[in-house]
C-alpha cells in the first residue's frame, strides 16, 4: 500500500460522524444486532477494501468463498443488508441481513451505509454498512465486499485505494449457457439476468483487475495473486503490534 493511500484510509477511518457508524439504538428489532463500533484497538497499518463484482451465475460466489478458505483470518467477507426476501437456505447475519424496506430506510437516513442502492434489474435494495468494514479495517483486516458495479463505484469514490476485480465470464454465450444448465430459472428470469449481466459487463473499466472463470480453482489462484501484488500478507493482524484508539 503506498504512504499516501494508507493516510487516506487511516482518514476516512478516523472521520466520524457522516460516515456514521450510527449506535444501534433502543428501537432496534429484535433479532441479530448489526454490530457497532466496539474496536479497542487500532493497527498500526489499516486494512484495505477489496471490491469484487461480476454477473449472476458467473460463480462469484464460489470463488470468493475459496478465496476466504485460502487466505487465512487476516481477510472477511463483508455481509451485506438487503431487502430481498430470504431465499431457502439462507442464514439471517450469514448470507446477509435481511431488512424491511422501513429499517433499511431508516439506518440509510441514520448514515450507517458505506454505499447502498437499489441494484440495477433487481428490485431491491442492498446496502454494505460501515459496522462490517470499519472495525476491520481498522484492526489491520482486509475486507471483501461482493457488491454490484453501482455500489462499486460509490465505494471507490470513497476509498480510491480500494482494490477492485471484475469476475468475467468467458463469454456471453457461456453465461447464458451457466445460467440455463442451472434448470432453476425462467426463460424471463434468464432474460434478465442477462440484461442486467450486459450492464455490468459495460461498467468494467472503473475495475483495475479482471479476472475470467474459466475454471475456479485458476479465478481463486488469480485473485489470491492480485492481492498479494497489493500487500495482501496471511498473518493474523491481531497477532501484530497495535496502538491503543483514544476516540
Ligand atoms: P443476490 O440477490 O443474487 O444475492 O445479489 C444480487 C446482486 O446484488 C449481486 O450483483 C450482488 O453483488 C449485489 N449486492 C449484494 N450485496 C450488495 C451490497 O451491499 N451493495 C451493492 N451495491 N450490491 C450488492
Amino acid at each position: 500500500m503506498k504512504e499516501e493511500d494508507r493516510a487516506h484510509t487511516a482518514a476516512v477511518l478516523d472521520a466520524p460522524e457522516e460516515h456514521a457508524f450510527a449506535p444501534t439504538g433502543e428501537e432496534d428489532p429484535p433479532g441479530p444486532r448489526l454490530t457497532p463500533y466496539a474496536s479497542p484497538m487500532i493497527a498500526a497499518k489499516p486494512g484495505k477494501l477489496v471490491v469484487i463484482s461480476g454477473p449472476s451465475g458467473v460463480g462469484k460466489s464460489t470463488v470468493v468463498r475459496q478465496v476466504l478458505e485460502r487466505l487465512g483470518p487476516a481477510i472477511r467477507l463483508s455481509i451485506s443488508a438487503t431487502t430481498r426476501p430470504p431465499r431457502p437456505g439462507e442464514r439471517e447475519g450469514v448470507d446477509y441481513y435481511f431488512l424491511t424496506d422501513g429499517e433499511f430506510a431508516r439506518r440509510r437516513e441514520a448514515g450507517e451505509f458505506l454505499e447502498c442502492i437499489e441494484v440495477f434489474g433487481r428490485g431491491h435494495w442492498y446496502g454494505t454498512l460501515w459496522s462490517e468494514v470499519r472495525s476491520s479495517l481498522s484492526q489491520g483486516k482486509w475486507v471483501i465486499l461482493e457488491i454490484d458495479v453501482d455500489g462499486a463505484g460509490e465505494v471507490l469514490r470513497q476509498f480510491p485505494e480500494a482494490v477492485t476485480i471484475f469476475i468475467r465470464p468467458e463469454s456471453v454465450e457461456e453465461l447464458e449457457r451457466r445460467l440455463r444448465n442451472r434448470g432453476t430459472e425462467s426463460e424471463d428470469a434468464v432474460q434478465r439476468r442477462l440484461a442486467v449481466a450486459r450492464h455490468e459487463l459495460q461498467r468494467t473499466s472503473q475495475y483495475e483487475h479482471q479476472i475470467v472463470n474459466v475454471t475456479v480453482s485458476r479465478a481463486v489462484d488469480d485473485i489470491c495473486e492480485v492481492l498479494r501484488s497489493h500487500g495482501y500478507a496471511s498473518e493474523d493482524p491481531a497477532q501484530a503490534p497495535a496502538t491503543p484508539c483514544h476516540d
